[in-house]
């Protein structure tokens, strides 16, 4: 786990050996499992290491959990939206132990495998949930419950705002990663950004060694309640975009 070892410094997150083990664990299951399904395209030990979990973890860029409040003793509520073999959820997770997770993926095939690897990596506290999210934020459990919602190669912005921001509780924060340029993407997606009770906090460049393609942080503040309306029936966020 050289390359994890070495970026995460990079980041100023130190793992421990029991950490690293568990990312060890996840490369191997992944890679076991994507034999017999479609997992991940990345299945080179040093690639995954990178594009997986350190591009996962570059998230504390802009977001660090808060030092627990022994008073209240609350543990952060994350969810990733659209997790697929759990990227970035799980990275995050094993990073910071004392977050509270949830991933999750419509497709039954890989939250199949999450709840394998979340066995294997000890973390049976991790709440894996096969559906998809035009229909989980109708649930109050879940809805505007969240301190973070994360969510990496799901949609463009006016779609994935649709799917993420319904989740994130007013004072939460939204992150998505993005890739290339997406200036025109961030720009469509103002008017729906807005109307979904968001504030575009910043858009934050992944200033790395191990990214030389342009990778950013798109980063929103849940500033007031999404509208009741949203998000919309399945597939028509990804068909009626909200853009400007
Ligand atoms: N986030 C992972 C990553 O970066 O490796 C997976 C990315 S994969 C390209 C997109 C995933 O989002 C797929 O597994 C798909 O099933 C899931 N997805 C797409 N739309 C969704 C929705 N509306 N609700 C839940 N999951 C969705």
């Amino acid at each position: 786990m050289e390359k994890l070892i070495s970026g995460t410094r990079r980041l100023g997150l130190g793992l421990s050996a029991e950490q690293l083990d568990q990312f060890e664990v996840y490369y191997r299951e992944l890679i076991d499992w994507n034999t017999r399904m479609n997992l991940t395209a990345t299945t080179d030990y040093e690639e995954v290491q990178v594009r997986g979990f350190l591009d996962a973890l570059t998230v504390v860029l802009a977001w660090q959990p808060p030092t627990e409040e022994p008073s209240t003793g609350k543990s952060p509520a994350v969810i990733d939206v659209g997790t697929g073999a759990g990227i970035p959820g799980v990275p995050l997770r094993i990073a910071f132990p004392g977050i509270r997770l949830v991933l999750l993926e419509a497709t039954a095939k890989k939250t199949n495998f999450l709840h394998h690897l979340c066995g294997q990596l000890g973390l049976e506290d991790v709440e894996v949930i096969n559906t998809r999210a035009e229909k989980l934020a109708r649930s109050d459990q879940y809805r505007e419950t969240f301190d973070l919602v994360l969510s990496r190669a799901v949609a463009p912005l006016p779609t994935l705002v649709e799917l993420t921001l319904p989740f994130c509780a007013v004072g939460g924060t939204f992150i998505a990663h993005k890739k290339g340029n997406v200036d025109w993407e961030i720009k469509r997606a103002e008017a729906a950004i807005t109307t979904l009770g968001g504030k575009l906090r910043e858009v934050r460049e992944v200033d790395m060694p191990e990214f030389p393609d342009r990778r950013l942080l798109v980063v929103v503040d849940k500033v007031s309640p999404t509208p009741e309306k949203y998000p919309r029936r399945p597939g028509i966020p990804a068909k009626r975009p909200l853009h400007s």
